[in-house]
């Protein structure tokens, strides 16, 4: 999978200087930093373990470190992407998901996987423009009403959400699919993860 992040620190220096020197101090670390200019830096091969995701879980798996791809984009959180930076981010997953086997909807954000601890992206990142270039789980238009018994607890579970703790992951699920931090399940939300599920692979679901 591929998690992505915002440094929610003010430069792209202040950024690259973190993830470079602050190993000392306890890992840190992501594979790749982006600024807002799209100029794009690597700081751990691909091959190796990068520091950027621990505690963090997606449906079965644990020890995300070692089975995702971090990438830290500049960004302090309360601004817009800078098309740039979106731009060399759409170019790195093409990229990368033409040379290692991730399902292009396992494009995730930090706060899906860690919802409890963690709020990057925020909701001012563009899942949707991901997902017109394909990445990224995306509900298409119209949203069919679920059948009966549809539990969209499940649903979230299935998808990949810890409901550990359920309303940090709903604010989770509504920073990403509808740009707000409301912690409660309401109807919409039922047909958008019925939606949702009807375009998982089956390759991406938990077993
Ligand atoms: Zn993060």
């Amino acid at each position: 999978m591929v998690v992505i992040h915002h440094t929610a620190e003010p430069s792209f220096a202040v950024s690259l200087r973190i993830l470079q020197t602050q190993n000392s101090g306890g890992p840190v670390s992501s594979h790749y930093l982006i600024g807002r200019d799209g100029r794009l830096v690597q700081l751990v091969s691909d091959a190796h373990r990068a520091y950027h995701a621990g505690g963090g879980t997606w449906g079965p798996y644990r020890d995300l470190n070692s089975l995702s791809i971090g990438i830290e984009l500049d960004n302090n959180g309360f601004e817009p992407f800078a098309e740039p930076q979106v731009a060399t981010l759409l170019t790195l997953l093409e990229d990368l998901t033409k040379r290692f086997p991730i399902p292009r909807t396992q494009i995730l954000g930090h706060a899906d996987v860690d919802p409890v601890r963690k709020q990057d992206p925020s909701a001012f990142f563009p899942w949707e423009q991901l997902a017109q270039h394909g990445f990224g789980l995306w509900p298409t238009e119209p949203l069919a009403e679920p059948p009966a018994g549809f539990d969209p607890w499940l649903a979230l579970r299935t998808i990949g959400y810890s409901l550990k703790d359920p309303a940090a992951s709903v604010r989770a699920f509504h920073r990403h699919y509808r740009r707000s931090e409301t912690t409660e399940l309401d109807e919409q939300d039922g047909r958008l993860l019925f939606n949702l599920l009807s375009k998982l692979a089956p390759e991406a679901r938990p077993r």
